[in-house]
């Protein structure tokens, strides 16, 4: 990155200039926290898709498991 202070080229990774010591901006780091949000996203899936189950297993399987099998066929 250029030197904010002296406008002179510096190699990444430096914390100051090499010409004139002025502090360089740190650069930014967006892949760690677009990780943490995917991250993130992901468990919200995760918990969407059991509570799913939960409700299909109150609504459909346990009324059919506490009846004793099949309750349309007579
Ligand atoms: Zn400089």
């Amino acid at each position: 990155m250029d030197c904010p202070n002296c406008g002179v080229y510096n190699p990444e990774g430096r914390q100051v200039c090499w010409r004139c010591d002025h502090e360089l901006p740190k650069p930014e780091e967006p892949k760690k926290q677009g990780a943490d949000a995917a991250r993130r996203r992901r468990q919200m899936w995760i918990l969407v898709g059991v509570i799913l189950l939960i409700w299909v297993l109150l609504t459909w399987l346990l009324p059919q498991l506490l009846s004793g099998g099949p309750a349309l066929t007579p």
